[in-house]
């Protein structure tokens, strides 16, 4: 199968409709990362995606829909605080999870009762799932494990050849996966990290907890207990009081061939004493999104990355380090 790259226009979006209303997949993008979609209702078609990616088939995905799509026909018994959030955040970076009227393939879910909802504020997003009209289950479109893609090139490098379209909408600017949220309980609860934070949550519905996966705990949100975001080639992340030690690492592994270089803010960069950088940039903004072409990038160019954490772990920085300690795990 021939993959094509297309800029959303009238043509490409009655193209990728066609592909979704026969069951198939299509690349698209998102504000966050870009995602690898099919028709939520479509139990074959959700399974592709599984397939398509190698994706373990515990880890449930979520849907996605159009800002003006009825969602009460797919979920029940929103509560008011989740209601303040859409209103605040949507469309936008975060995913809430309800509980589901059962109306999708139960394949979504991965057999539990809930579903997680997104409804992505990217323009070209929006013209594809206004154009379906349809709910879209969407992971990110990449190989399971392997770094999430934030350009339709990161896409085509996965799954060349595996899917037949790739929307293209230019690069993601949020670049780390969306916040999830439960909002089956009296509190919203975190479940994944991303660039609507704790306290943007908190001020708005009053409270926030979040939720921490332990292992051989029952997940919340299965996706949490993989290694994830990881790079073809070695990696080592050091926090950023470590900074001396990275250098020296980085000066054994340079003096023994090795091709090594050292990922980091803009801030580290400056002071840092390499000659390979892979330079996240220094606002978190910039650093968030930033994290996953720099990480590709990397493992194009090096045997081995040495990470070294931001010095700011909060707010975004929460997501960032997520997806950064995750890359760089072992096993
Ligand atoms: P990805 O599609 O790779 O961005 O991952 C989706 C994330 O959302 C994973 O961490 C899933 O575990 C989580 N998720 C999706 N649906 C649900 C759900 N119904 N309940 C809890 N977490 C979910
Ligand atoms: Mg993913």
């Amino acid at each position: 199968m021939d993959t094509q790259i297309l800029q959303i226009d009238e043509n490409s979006l009655r193209l990728a409709k066609e592909i979704i209303l026969n069951g198939g997949v299509v690349g698209m993008p998102t504000e966050t990362v870009y995602g690898l979609g099919a028709n939520a209702f479509d139990t074959a078609a959700v399974e592709s995606i599984f397939k398509i990616k190698g994706r373990p088939n515990d880890n449930p995905l979520i849907v996605h829909v159009h800002k003006d799509y009825d969602i009460n026909t797919l979920v029940k018994d929103i509560p008011e605080y989740a209601k303040l959030l859409a209103k605040a955040f949507l469309p936008g970076p975060l995913t809430m999870v309800y509980k589901s009227r059962g109306k999708v393939s139960k394949t979504v879910s991965c057999g539990l009762d809930t579903l997680a909802i997104r409804i992505p504020s990217h323009e070209g997003a929006q013209k594809f799932l206004k154009y379906v009209n349809l709910p879209i289950a969407a992971p990110s479109a990449n190989v399971s494990k392997h770094v999430s893609p934030t350009s339709a090139e990161h896409v085509l490098k996965d799954l060349n050849g595996r899917i037949q379209l790739i929307l293209n909408g230019g690069n993601s600017i949020g670049g780390i996966e969306s916040t999830v949220l439960d909002c089956t309980g009296d509190v919203p609860v975190i479940l994944r990290n991303g660039l609507i934070t704790r306290d943007m949550i908190a001020q708005v519905a009053g409270d926030c907890q979040e939720y921490v996966y332990k292992d051989g705990m029952r997940a919340l949100s299965p996706g949490m207990k993989y290694k994830h975001y990881s790079p073809v080639c070695r990696t080592v992340l050091f926090s950023y009081n470590e900074i001396s030690r990275a250098e020296e690492e980085y000066k054994t592994e340079i003096n023994k061939g090795v091709k090594a270089f050292i990922l980091c803010d803009g801030v580290t960069a400056e002071k840092i004493n390499a000659e390979n950088v892979l330079n996240l940039g220094k606002t978190e903004s910039e650093i968030a999104a930033n994290l996953y072409s720099k990480l590709r990038e990397g493992e194009e160019k090096a045997e081995l990355i040495i990470a070294v954490a931001p010095e700011k772990q909060d707010g975004i920085m929460v997501g960032v380090m997520n997806r950064l300690s995750k890359a760089c795990a072992k096993g």
